[in-house]
């Protein structure tokens, strides 16, 4: 652009800006990062499943643009949910993001992608009758980007270089979380724990029918409806020096907080770092509950260490402030090169709220075959069959019944269930 030159001539100040800005840029192309991983585990009950896959590609056979996927799911009930969602939601999530996108887009297409994939997912396990439920926690790695998505208390914590630890996931678990508490009892279900004979109440919260501890799963066709499969998604880009992801069970984080389970395998690489996580669990509180294990170290390529221990005065740093991006994109370039050694949030959404969570769209895709697609399950619908997300809501206004995304009539009736208001209800206008 000419005044881009011509404000380089007046101001040659900027001219060394102008170089770091490309040089960063140029370097960020070439260094894709190294993905190295392990996994251990001690089961109890059978009920833990995961999912090591780095060979995943975004344009098949197009070898720079892998991608890997990381995944615990921890069953109750049986194993059947855990196994399918295992086998089925990595290729529902895939189904959902749109031909054609490239990198940039791609990435921001995930999180839609992953609220449509496990929602399509326990649909589809729960028409085949089967009782069981599972947590999902399914963490995609592309280069230094990390996308985490899950429902239930399989948690993902992030030890970023220099020791910062945070988590990337939050526990729908109704001991905790008050505001799923609220949300479960608002969509009718009672939150109460176990009462024994003589009155003594017992155990964690639950939510009835069905006494689950959880207030978000897949499967559990057998509980209310307000338990849902839509997931808490959070994107962050590491900076260059890389960090390391431990994904584990409730049977770790039972006996380990965030803090001491990335402490205790600090140093070490990923396969023995998983193994002293569950063997610092089993340490502390037996072997109670399945308990799963994976450690993935996202390091610079040259870099063949583990994360390192933090220097010592960084010791006391409890929590990782995120940088937030700007959406300001002049200041974007800038902030970049400040961004040395700082996490970068990308996107965080946590709403049970299927309508808010599938958005609006600004550009529908129709599918290949001309017509529009319905956003949860992909199948194909006449213009005159998808019904508008937010159609029918109590504040929508006139033009937005008419704006996609779009669902299918079997999408639209879970929709409403999952918000507790089915046509047969009452709540709806
Ligand atoms: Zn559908």
């Amino acid at each position: 652009m000419a005044s881009r030159d011509e404000r380089r001539h007046h101001h040659p100040d900027l001219v060394p800006l102008a170089a770091l800005i490309s040089k960063e840029l140029r370097s960020e192309k070439m260094e894709k990062p190294t993905v190295r991983y392990g996994h251990a585990a001690q089961s109890r009950k059978g009920e833990d499943y995961f999912l090591m896959k780095t060979d995943c590609q975004r344009v098949p056979g197009n070898s720079s643009s892998t991608f890997s996927v990381f995944a615990i799911f921890d069953g109750h009930n049986g194993n059947a949910a855990a196994v399918y969602t295992r086998e089925h939601l990595l290729s529902h999530v895939l189904g959902a993001i749109p031909h054609g996108l490239g990198r940039d887009e791609w990435l921001q297409a995930l999180p839609r992608a992953l609220v449509a994939g496990f929602v399509k997912t326990d649909k589809e396990f729960q028409s085949r009758g089967e009782t069981s439920g599972t947590t999902a926690t399914f963490v995609i790695v592309d280069r230094w980007t990390v996308t985490v998505a899950s429902v239930g208390d399989s948690r993902c914590i992030l030890d970023a270089q220099g020791g910062a630890v945070s988590t990337l996931t939050v526990d729908h678990r109704l001991e905790e979380n008050v505001e799923e508490r609220e949300r479960v009892a608002a969509s009718g279900g009672e939150v109460g724990r176990l009462s024994i004979v003589g009155g003594a109440e017992i155990g964690p919260l639950r939510c009835w029918p069905g006494g689950l501890c959880l207030s978000r799963s897949i499967g559990d066709m057998d509980v209310g409806e307000f338990i849902v499969p839509i997931p808490y998604v959070k994107q962050v880009k590491l900076s260059s020096a890389g960090g390391r992801l431990i994904i584990a069970s409730d049977g770790i984080w039972d006996s380990l907080s965030s803090e001491t389970a990335a402490q205790s395998c600090r140093g070490l690489p990923a396969e023995l770092a998983a193994r002293q996580v569950v063997k610092e669990a089993l340490r502390t509180r037996g072997l109670k509950d399945d308990t799963t294990c994976i450690v993935v170290d996202v390091v610079p390529l040259d870099n063949s260490l583990p994360p390192s221990p933090p220097p010592k005065k960084h010791n006391k740093l409890k929590t990782l402030l995120f940088r937030k991006k700007s959406h300001d994109s002049a200041n974007k370039l800038s902030k970049k090169l400040s961004a040395v050694g700082i996490v970068e949030e990308l996107f965080e959404e946590g709403s049970a709220m299927l309508a808010e969570r599938l958005g609006n769209d600004e550009c529908t895709v129709p599918s290949t075959s001309g017509l529009f697609t319905c956003a949860v399950c992909q199948v194909d619908l006449a213009p005159s069959e998808g019904i508008s997300v937010h159609a029918g809501g109590i504040f929508s206004t006139s033009s937005i019944p008419w704006q996609g995304p779009f669902l299918c009539a079997d999408c639209r009736y879970k929709k409403d269930a999952m918000e507790g208001k089915r046509p047969s209800g009452v709540k709806v206008a």
